[in-house]
């Protein structure tokens, strides 16, 4: 058993789409084609990923760096002899060697994309669904296949005012989703919080139904005046006011602003996160702890960002979720047994949103327990230009 070859492309997102800080306009991602030499209806599996959403394309630390590694390797140093399949955690190690510890988003994301893929390549070997793989090594009888899913959106972008955005709202309500999230921190104060009135009307006035995200782009005083501001609407969770590692600020912000805040997605590692809860002034299980998995090292190391937040009394299920609305994400949040995962219907072109024929139904979806893998081969579009990339 061997992978083979690891082969990965650069993809444009093709979206004019804006948040607090950038829009997406020059946004790439890398999808990366694992392939095996094992068989499995007459054909070598090949596992998928693409390396989520918010970072660009890392194909050149990948090819001069991580994929030789792997190749290199001896291949019966990769394997799980109890499982007979590839063992993740050796992939990652032979990925980490040489890597000079800290500075983790010179890598994480090159590396955690091709673990991922790793991922769809074992649940494939295994013939079962990513999230029954995950849980069977990390969460045992813990999956939560019919997972709440909220679509991250409510954008920024030219010409778009207050009907338009209640137009992109209606359509996720519409599509089954109850929960939804907007972007906040891209026009003045004033003119966001009117945004904010518009679609808290559209669901229900109820705060637990909409979430804000600033993206890091305010700056502390500002992040301090949209506390204030949105603090009475008790909204789900005021995510990334300013910059992810300024500690001091999101403690100061939870001394008082009452409902949670999220953030982490801009975060990569376990110790990041340690820091975060440690320094950052989260409360356990009211605070949203957001965790990046292709971006964060893969599979392996969120599940031990996951049991090192266990013993410091954070629990899974109330307050960890993916950033990342994709089938990657929510196979992972469904694996591990996280709160919940986001959803980017239409956004981000054929790396948005589940399979095709995903059905939202009161805000949940149902993953297909007879779907091997991470499921891509139900994204007709993306399906197309990864298996290309792994054909001949
Ligand atoms: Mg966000």
């Amino acid at each position: 058993m061997q992978i083979t070859d690891i082969r990965e492309t650069a993809i444009p997102l093709n979206s004019n789409l804006r948040n607090a800080v950038f829009d997406f306009s020059q946004m790439t991602t890398s999808i990366v084609a694992v392939i095996t030499d094992v068989i499995r209806d007459g054909k070598p599996v090949v596992g998928y990923a693409f390396n989520s959403t918010g970072r660009y394309a890392c194909g050149a630390q990948m090819r001069s760096r991580f994929i030789p590694r792997i190749i290199d390797a001896d291949p019966d140093s990769l394997i799980d002899e109890a499982r007979d399949n590839f063992n993740p955690e050796a992939i990652l190690a032979a990925m980490m060697q040489g890597e000079k510890p800290g500075g983790h988003s010179d890598r994480s994301v090159g590396i955690g994309t091709i673990e991922v893929a790793v991922w769809d390549a074992i649940a494939k070997i295994e013939e079962k669904p990513a999230y029954q793989a995950i849980a069977d090594r990390y969460n045992p009888g813990g999956a939560k296949p019919d997972m709440f899913v909220y679509v991250g959106g409510g954008w920024y972008a030219p010409g778009k005012g207050i009907p338009e955005l209640l137009d992109e709202m209606r359509g996720y309500l519409d599509m089954g989703y109850t929960q939804l999230k907007m972007k906040v921190g891209g026009a003045p104060i004033s003119e966001d919080i009117e945004r904010l009135e518009a679609v808290l009307n559209l669901v229900g006035n109820d705060g637990w139904n909409l979430a804000v995200d600033a993206n890091c782009g305010l700056t502390p005083d500002e992040a301090r005046a949209y506390a204030g501001a949105l603090a009475p609407y008790k909204l789900r969770w005021y995510e990334e006011p300013t910059d992810p590692l300024d500690y001091a600020l999101m403690t100061e912000l939870a001394e008082t602003y009452e409902p949670p805040l999220a953030t982490g997605e801009n975060l990569f590692s376990q110790q990041d996160m340690r820091n975060l809860i440690t320094f950052g002034g989260m409360r356990p299980n009211h605070d949203v702890l957001q965790i990046d998995p292709p971006q964060s090292y893969g599979v392996v190391a969120v599940a031990r960002t996951i049991e090192m937040l266990h013993g410091t009394g954070w629990a899974v299920g109330s307050s960890v979720m993916p950033h990342g609305g994709n089938q990657m994400s929510l196979h992972i949040a469904a694996g591990l047994g996280m709160l919940l995962c986001e959803s980017y219907p239409n956004t981000f072109g054929m790396f948005s949103g589940f399979a095709d024929d995903a059905e939202i139904i009161d805000g949940y979806l149902k993953l297909d327990p007879d779907r091997p893998g991470i499921g891509f081969e139900s994204q007709a579009d993306l399906y197309e230009v990864m298996s290309e990339l792994s054909s001949n």
